[in-house]
């Protein structure tokens, strides 16, 4: 089985667990993520990493109230390393920083932690909370983390509960145009 196929078992599988609190699955909110990012004309590559962003959350396969227990599982670090396998790091960087670009917003823009959800703002806490400066600056530099910034952002959109959206299939041939020019 390829890896993309993997992928797509995987959300067949599990995907219909509830996402963290939200009111939405995780597979709806790893659509309603992509779908985010295609409507915003973002390359294909930062699609894929939006559809992908959480695939740690279901490979990892602890219950859905790790915040509550207080647990961080660090799903971003578990995510990229299996897609490292698949995809190179326009796809893998912006999904490794997502959880880092909240803590970067939380910094930078006084509204934005007001807006989280409340189970984003929980696991804000579980995460470091909000930068300092220093570490600011030291986000700005990465090359990624405009991406990672936007992922976020359309991470947070992606909790509406019975939204209309495209499914899986319509992100395969992406899925495997990305892949293959890896080898995978
Ligand atoms: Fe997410």
């Amino acid at each position: 089985m390829s890896r993309v196929d993997e992928i797509i078992r995987l959300f067949e599988a599990r995907g219909d667990e509830s996402y963290f609190g939200e009111p939405v699955s995780q597979k709806e909110h790893a659509l309603q993520a992509a779908h985010h990012a295609e409507r915003d004309g973002a390359p294909d590559a930062l699609v894929v990493a939006a559809l992908l962003h959480d695939l740690g959350h279901l490979l990892h396969g602890l219950g859905e109230d790790i915040a509550e227990r207080g647990v961080d599982a660090r799903h971003e670090e578990a995510g990229e390393a299996w897609l490292a396998e698949v995809y190179g790091p326009e796809v893998t960087e912006p999904i490794r920083l997502h959880v880092a670009a909240k803590r970067y917003l939380c910094a930078v823009d006084r509204g934005y932690r007001e807006q989280l959800s409340p189970a984003s703002q929980q696991s804000l806490e579980l995460q470091g909370g909000a930068f300092r400066p220093e570490e600011t600056r030291e986000f700005e530099r990465h090359p990624y983390h405009r991406g990672a910034v936007q992922l976020r952002l359309w991470d947070d959109l992606a909790k509406a509960p019975g939204m209309v959206v495209p499914g899986i299939e319509q992100y395969r041939p992406r899925l495997e145009a990305l892949a293959r020019g890896r080898g995978g």
